[in-house]
């Protein structure tokens, strides 16, 4: 008896020397995961990342945000020199061509660029990664299934498991000609039709890659406007730029069938008056939105719940029903943005390690990436009406800026919402060129709070597209902008 205890304990002994142990393990590298794994190892933590793929980065960086960003770049360069390098003056002798598969594998080099910097981020960071799936054994305990089979300890786990691209269902995505941005981004040849089934983010985004480069597009989408989540004058005022780019945008329709007839996907849909529409192309794009991602994980065997939405079920703290386990990025509820998922990697790092830092997810900035580009912060009108707060409107338009009409870029505006009595911005909403980096200014004055005034006060370079933001601002205090 006393000899089989001994090599009982000799054996358990044995299997915690050889198991690694860390204070936190982090399951998933998207930009939520990498971002948690590197501020860990920063405050000093022993940490691990796991990752199912063989590059790390998730989503965003291998079938999301930077593919996705190569490819508009490339086919904006084209559209230029197709359309607009004529008027700058710049005569090309010969037909200006797009060579599919180079554009691809320029995208794929990018890809790999970014994603090997991830792995050197790691390696700076003495962070151990191990390549498999992860599931949970118990709520200390991670299986990691790849090549080999490895058991870790952790003390903390975050859970970073993102999302994967939703369907309906009755449609049987074949990833040939019925497809999710991820075949989006890696396509042999242009399509003559692309049929787009969801008029948001991704499906304007991929649909203008298409579009640039020959396909005709036709986007299909269930709300009575495009990009619906947003402020509606944004949606409008995309709508109507991206008419005059000859997108064929068919809102009001509910999709009711979607059949591939051999090379070609028919989709039938009803519309605003209730009657049948079909569409006829070469490839559909199905982009409905995505879902959070939580298959191989095992998270009954932790006890961690999840929602009825799939998500992981977290506090206000990150945390989820199990104290030493906590989610972040896709996976929980939110808006599905790479930069939402970083700011709750920081701020999980910094909670394990005993800090108290906080988001303020009203001010995670939204951009569509499109030409002109949409970006918005802070509420909507909408939502300001909904919630009965008084707010007054400073709108100014892009083409009244020198800077645009240097560039030739002149449609779109910038709207700024602030309250009717405090004169505090409330939200800011804009369409046009180099929005996604213009945003930031918004975001800036909207943490400190500051006043419509105090922005109109504020010098801004000229020529610059930023000007816009003075104007509206100047517009939005007492109707004062300048140069309309
Ligand atoms: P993810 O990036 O999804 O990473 C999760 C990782 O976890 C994956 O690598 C997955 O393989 C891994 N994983 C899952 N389960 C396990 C497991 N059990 N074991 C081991 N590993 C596991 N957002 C923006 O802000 N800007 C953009 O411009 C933008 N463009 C986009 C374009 C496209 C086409 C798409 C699809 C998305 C885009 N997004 C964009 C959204 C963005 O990609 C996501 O919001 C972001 O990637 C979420 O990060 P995450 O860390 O939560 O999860
Ligand atoms: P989305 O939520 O942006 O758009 C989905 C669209 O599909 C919505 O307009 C919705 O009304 C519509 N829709 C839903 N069901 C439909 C139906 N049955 N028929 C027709 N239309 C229908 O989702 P997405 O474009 O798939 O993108 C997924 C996620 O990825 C988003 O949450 C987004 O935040 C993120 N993303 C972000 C960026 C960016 O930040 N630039 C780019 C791409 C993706």
């Amino acid at each position: 008896m006393d000899m089989f205890v001994l090599l009982y304990n000799y054996k358990t002994q044995q299997q915690k020397i050889l198991m690694n142990s860390y204070d936190v393990a982090i399951i998933g590298s998207g930009p939520g995961g990498y971002v948690a794994a590197i501020r860990c190892a920063q405050l000093g933590m022993k940490t691990a990342i796991i990752e199912k793929y063989a590059t790390l980065g998730g989503t965003c960086l291998n079938v999301g945000c930077i593919p996705s960003k190569a490819l508009l770049d490339s086919s904006h360069h084209y559209e230029n020199a197709v359309k607009h390098f004529e008027e700058h003056g710049i005569e090309i002798p010969g037909d200006v061509k797009v060579n599919l598969e180079k554009m691809i594998a320029r995208k794929q080099s990018v890809v790999e660029q970014i994603t090997g910097g991830v792995d050197f981020l790691m390696k700076k960071n003495k962070i151990d990664v191990y390549q498999g799936m992860g599931s949970f054994k118990d709520a200390t305990h991670i299986t990691i299934s790849g090549n080999e089979t490895t058991e870790i300890e952790a003390k903390n786990t975050i859970i970073a498991t993102g999302s994967k691209p939703s369907t309906l269902p009755f449609i049987n995505i074949d990833k040939e000609r019925i497809i999710t941005s991820t075949e989006a981004l890696e396509l042999k040849e242009i399509p003559k039709h692309l049929i787009v089934i969801g008029g948001g983010v991704i499906g304007l985004e991929l649909g203008q890659v298409y579009k640039r480069i020959g396909s005709e597009v036709s986007v299909i989408e269930y709300m009575d406007r495009i990009i619906p989540t947003m402020d509606s004058g944004l949606s409008k005022e995309l709508n109507k730029v991206l008419k005059k780019q000859k997108f064929k945008i068919n809102a009001s329709h509910k999709v009711k069938s979607v059949e591939r007839v051999g090379d070609e996907v028919v989709v039938k849909a009803d519309n605003k008056k209730g009657e049948e529409v079909e569409f006829r192309g070469d490839y559909c794009l199905v982009s409905v939105g995505r879902r959070p991602y939580t298959d191989g994980l095992n998270a009954e065997a932790a006890g961690v719940k999840l929602n009825d939405k799939g998500q992981v079920e977290v506090n206000k703290h990150l945390q989820t029903n199990v104290p030493n386990i906590y989610a972040i990025g896709d996976v929980i509820k939110g808006a599905m943005l790479a930069h939402k998922a970083s700011e709750e990697g920081t701020m999980v790092a910094e909670i394990i390690a005993g800090q108290k830092p906080h988001i303020d997810y009203n001010l995670i900035p939204g951009v569509v990436y499109t030409w002109p580009e949409v970006a918005s912060v802070g509420k909507t009108e909408e939502e300001l009406t909904e919630a009965g707060v008084a707010y007054k409107v400073g709108q100014f338009p892009m083409r009244a800026l020198g800077r645009s009409r240097a560039s030739m870029d002149l449609d779109g505006f910038v709207k700024i919402l602030a309250d009717a009595s405090t004169d505090e911005i409330l939200g800011v909403h804009m369409v046009g060129a180099r929005a996604a980096d213009m945003i930031a200014e918004a975001v800036v004055a909207m943490e400190y709070r500051a006043s419509a005034e105090d922005v109109s006060r504020m010098s801004h370079a000229h020529p610059t597209f930023t000007e816009a933001i003075k104007e509206a601002a100047l517009a939005a205090t007492d109707n004062r902008a300048l140069h309309v």
